[in-house]
């Protein structure tokens, strides 16, 4: 999770490319800078204000939403590791507040917890809801505590 990348390439290829300069520069040292994580992705204000580049701003805010969960919670789960016991969703306290049968051990149904078993393994798929994320910032190690296989860890 934590070394996943997004190339200036990648970021580039999904913005306007008008180089309208609004964000103050153009539109490849805009990607740049946002790949280093030096300005925001709403800083390109025609991308959310402009309904012609709603597909685009879906898909980069797809993409860059998982990064910068990841950096900002330092959670990170190797799913070489997972035994698919199930145990992060029953006790993470978000999932619990999001569908609270997992916390008594059913499996979540839906979309919005932070962690989901499929296939017997364990995935991340909502990060940016975990409570070390901002606006909360707290410091909650429940999960990396909760899973007896080390697989998940907290830097
Ligand atoms: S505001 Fe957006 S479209 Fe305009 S130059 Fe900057 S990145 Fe490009
Ligand atoms: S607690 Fe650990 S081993 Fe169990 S499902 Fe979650 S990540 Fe996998
Ligand atoms: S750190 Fe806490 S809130 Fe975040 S995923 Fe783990 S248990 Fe859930």
């Amino acid at each position: 999770m934590a070394d996943q990348k997004l190339t200036p390439m990648q970021i580039y290829k999904l913005l306007p490319q008008t180089n309208c300069k609004k964000c103050g520069m153009t539109c490849m040292a805009f990607a740049t800078r946002l790949a280093l994580r030096e300005v925001e992705l709403k800083e390109c204000t025609p991308l959310f204000e402009e309904d012609q580049y709603i597909d685009q701003r879906n898909q980069l805010t797809e993409l860059i939403t998982p990064l910068l969960a990841a950096e900002e919670t330092g959670v990170a789960l190797d799913e070489t590791k997972c035994t698919g016991c199930g145990n992060c969703v029953v006790v993470c306290p978000v999932d619990a507040t999001v569908e609270p049968d997992t916390a008594s051990g059913k499996a979540a149904r839906s979309e919005d917890t932070v962690f989901r078993v499929e296939n017997g393994i364990a995935k991340i798929i909502n990060l940016e809801k975990c409570r070390r994320f901002p606006p909360e910032r707290m410091n909650c190690r429940v999960c990396e505590q909760g899973c007896y296989v080390k697989a998940i860890e907290i830097w």
